[in-house]
C-alpha cells in the first residue's frame, strides 16, 4: 500500500530528527508500505513495515518539503 506523509513546517533546529535526504528513497525496507512526499509524490520510504519509521522529520530530495512520519 501507499501511504501520503504530511508536510509540515521547517522544524525548529533540535526540535526534532530531521533526516536531510539526497536520495530516493530515503528508506528501503521490507515492508509492503511505500511512503510518498506529500508535497510532489516523489517515493520517501519504501517497502517499509508500518511504523518502521516513526516520529522523524524527512526533506524531500525533489520539493525540499518537509514530510512528517507519523
Ligand atoms: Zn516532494
Amino acid at each position: 500500500m501507499k501511504i501520503k506523509l504530511s508536510t509540515v513546517a521547517k522544524p525548529h533546529e533540535g526540535s526534532r530528527t530531521v533526516i536531510e535526504s539526497k536520495v530516493s528513497p530515503a528508506f528501503r525496507g521490507e515492508g509492503d508500505v511505500d511512503y510518498i512526499c506529500g508535497g510532489c509524490g516523489t517515493l520517501i520510504a519504501e517497502k517499509v513495515r508500518r511504523g518502521q519509521v516513526r516520529n522523524i522529520v524527512v526533506r524531500c530530495p525533489e520539493c525540499g518539503q518537509y514530510n512528517e512520519f507519523p
